[in-house]
């Protein structure tokens, strides 16, 4: 899932439970209610046509986005037209009768939106990735959850990525729960040692190159602990620098089902790839890379938004100790980063339990007083002869997988018969669970044992 860039981007982008499966999903033979063509019509447009079996009087879509689908998606049959619906907005025939057939013309641009994945990150010379999850729809209220939708994309000249295939001119797939990415465009993919990256050509050269060793080192680092990935990640690294419209700059990365991205968009964009040092793309990497390990070896979608503390935290985590091990240097910035993430949860409990943050749009308590109570846990299995979070997370993804629950509560019964201590057990339950001055007083206890977590052993 996501790591937003609070330093570097004055609009953020903050994607919530977009972790999706990990299995593939080919063209169903069932004749599914609605499919979508999606065809690259012209430089930086896309035309998408909705066909349904069966006549509807309106298509829903889960989400509103801001207005961006009224904005950009433009039907080519004036007789139609959006309507906001709740959180969620549809389109239909201002007539009201009903249709089995709908196309939009939609421009190709970046377009940060709340709580959501872009529904394209261009490339700076051509090609782009759309994220098929902003296609999917109802044919009925209310949507809940869009039902497998099967996409053709047509591509003249380009190469289609989806589903770790590339295919010249065309290909077809099945976008179901959060969708994925699929790259349209001419660009070759770098090959590297367990997977395959297509980076933008219009990065800094030193960008590029630290892209090239960061996530393959961040994989071999997490395969070593917990056995390799059962597929081959994708990696797109893309930038756009113009400017979106009110001139406003993004960068956004995450994680979708074997994929990991990152877009950085709008003015200055190139040196935003380059700000703060490289570690913080080694620690991004790190944690996304977490992401999957997470989802492969639980072999589940894993990121329930009320308790996002176990796999945000935990993917932090993850990745501060993966840099502890790389050097002197990589351990100064990843005891900085607990420093300020400890401060930043001690500010955000004064106000709201951890158990709220959700709720109360507070979701970056979830990656920093996560990463205090999982670093704990790591220092505190450690004196008690395990092999810390490692071993944590190894209990809890079996568990996962043999069908028991991601929850806190299979959580805290794991952790209690690996040996946790039971102060810290305590302390942890109160971060979790707890009123605000008592996960504060929790929050001193955890973030002494999660600064010895980070010292040398
Ligand atoms: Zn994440």
């Amino acid at each position: 899932m996501c790591l937003s860039f609070r330093k570097l981007s004055v609009l953020l982008s903050v994607p919530m439970a977009l972790a999706g499966c990990v299995t593939g999903s080919g063209m169903s033979d069932a004749p599914q209610p609605l499919t979508l063509a999606l065809s690259h019509s012209a430089d930086r447009e896309l035309t998408a046509e909705y066909r349904l079996r069966e006549a509807v009087t309106a298509l829903h879509f889960l989400q509103h986005l801001g207005g961006y689908r009224a904005e950009v998606w433009k039907p080519i049959d004036s007789a139609f037209r959006w309507v906001k619906e709740g959180d969620g907005e549809r389109v239909e025939r201002t007539d009201g009768r009903p249709f089995q057939n709908v196309t939009f013309t939609i421009f190709i641009d970046y377009r940060a939106l709340p709580k959501s994945y872009a529904p394209f990150s261009p490339f700076s010379q051509g090609g782009a990735l759309v994220h098929s999850g902003q296609f999917q729809a109802c044919t009925a209220a209310p949507c809940a959850k869009p039902g497998p939708l099967p996409i053709s994309i047509d591509a003249p000249g380009e190469i289609v990525g989806v589903e770790g295939r590339r295919t010249q001119d065309r290909d077809r797939f099945v976008s179901t729960d959060d969708g994925t990415n699929i790259f349209i465009g001419t660009l070759e993919p770098v090959n590297a040692d367990g997977f395959v990256a297509i980076i933008d050509p219009g990065l800094p050269v030193a960008a590029r190159q630290r892209l090239d060793l960061s996530l393959p080192r961040a994989i071999q680092d997490l395969a070593a602990i917990y056995g390799p990935l059962s597929f081959k990640p994708e990696l797109y690294v893309s930038i756009d620098e113009e400017p979106e419209e009110g001139g406003r700059i993004s960068t956004q990365g995450g994680t979708l089902p074997r994929q990991i991205f990152m877009h950085f968009d709008g003015e200055n964009a190139k040196e935003r790839v380059g700000a703060d040092k490289p570690f913080w793309l080694d620690w991004f990497f790190a944690h996304e890379a977490a992401h999957l390990f997470q989802q492969d070896k639980s072999g589940k979608l894993v990121g329930e938004d009320r308790v996002a503390w176990m796999h945000e935290g935990g993917a932090d985590a993850m990745a501060a100790l993966t840099m502890v091990r790389r050097g002197a240097a990589e351990r100064d910035y990843a005891l900085n980063r607990k420093r300020e993430a400890e401060a930043a949860c001690a500010a955000g409990l004064a106000t709201t339990p951890l158990s709220r943050a959700s709720a109360e749009a507070k979701f970056d308590l979830h990656y920093q007083c996560g990463l205090i109570m999982w670093l704990a846990l790591d220092q505190d299995l450690r004196t008690a002869g395990k092999d810390g979070l490692a071993d944590l997370n190894r209990a809890l993804f079996a568990e996962v997988r043999s069908g028991k629950p991601w929850s806190e509560s299979q959580f805290f019964q794991l952790a209690g018969e690996l040996g946790v201590s039971s102060s810290l057990m305590t302390a942890v339950k109160t971060l979790a669970g707890g009123n605000s001055r008592d996960a504060i007083d929790a929050l001193d206890v955890a973030g002494k044992l999660a600064e010895r977590s980070l010292e040398p052993e």
